[in-house]
């Protein structure tokens, strides 16, 4: 060994346990957020077993393996806010401020399995609120198109769907009612806000074989989660679903 290496490997050998004894933040940092994840991802688990495909309850089992494959790995904690990180994964909605909420998981799970989105598909979401449907939909879809009424969520939205990498979300600021026809006709359409009828132009934005998935009811009164299919000819049928309960849609963009 020639000596001029000697010092270089004494130096190496001192930094290597002055970081040892000391554990600097990113040392530490990388432990922390590996034992976060596994965290996290075993509170998916869960919430897949406990609450989507084994219900404990009359609700009926989700068991199409692409959405649970998209619930197993969408971080829905960071759909909510950080005060909100420990019941991410509750069986229940959680509020996302302007008096809107993110749906319950298994919700989420339901609309996305009687949509029946494939891989070659274009969907267009109606009310991307957190932004954690669009997510679960990017997972199996094409491309998502998302409207939001409300400009705050549509801008934390968008943020959070850069930073987590959902490259095929695209959103906008705009009364949902009308669709997005600069980019329809859609394969799929999906409606998280109630509905009082199923707005005209949705029905327009729908290819022939579509599928629109959409709570149709009043704010005080019972709402449906319905099923809206337009066959190959054009003509529509509507199937009623399960009672839910969701935020209005609203006609004002603020
Ligand atoms: N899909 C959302 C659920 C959000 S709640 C999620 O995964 O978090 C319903 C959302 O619909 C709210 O954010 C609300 O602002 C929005 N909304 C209500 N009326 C709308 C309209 N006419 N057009 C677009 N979005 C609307």
């Amino acid at each position: 060994m020639s000596r001029a290496i000697l010092p270089i490997l004494v130096c190496a050998i001192f930094i290597t346990i002055v970081i040892i004894i000391i554990q600097p933040d990113f040392v530490i940092n990388v432990e922390a957020q590996d034992a976060g994840q596994k965290h996290f991802s075993h509170l998916r688990e869960r919430m897949i077993k406990n609450q989507i495909s084994h219900p404990p309850d009359y609700r009926e089992p989700v068991r199409d393996k692409k959405v649970l494959e998209a619930m197993r790995t969408v971080p829905r904690h960071l759909f909510v806010k950080p005060q909100d990180t420990s019941r991410a994964y509750w069986d229940c909605p959680i509020p996302i401020g302007y008096g809107q909420t993110i749906s319950q998981p298994y919700i989420v799970a339901l609309m996305t399995e009687l949509l029946d989105v494939k891989p070659e598909h274009k969907v267009l979401e109606v009310g991307t609120g957190s932004g954690y449907q669009a997510a679960i939909l990017s997972c199996i879809a094409k491309d998502v198109y998302s409207v939001e009424i409300v400009r705050a969520l549509e801008e934390q939205a968008a943020l959070r769907f850069k930073r987590l990498k959902y490259g095929n979300v695209r959103t906008k600021v705009d009364d949902g009612y009308y669709g997005w026809k600069e980019n329809a006709p859609f394969d799929r359409i999906i409606v998280t806000c109630a509905a009082t009828i199923v707005p005209p132009p949705l029905l327009k934005q729908l290819k022939p074989g579509g599928k629109i998935c959409i709570p149709v009811g009043g704010q005080y009164a019972v709402q449906f989660l319905t099923i809206i299919n337009k066959s190959m000819a054009g003509t529509i049928s509507m199937q009623k679903m399960i009672p839910v309960r969701f935020v209005p849609l609203t006609r004002t963009i603020r």
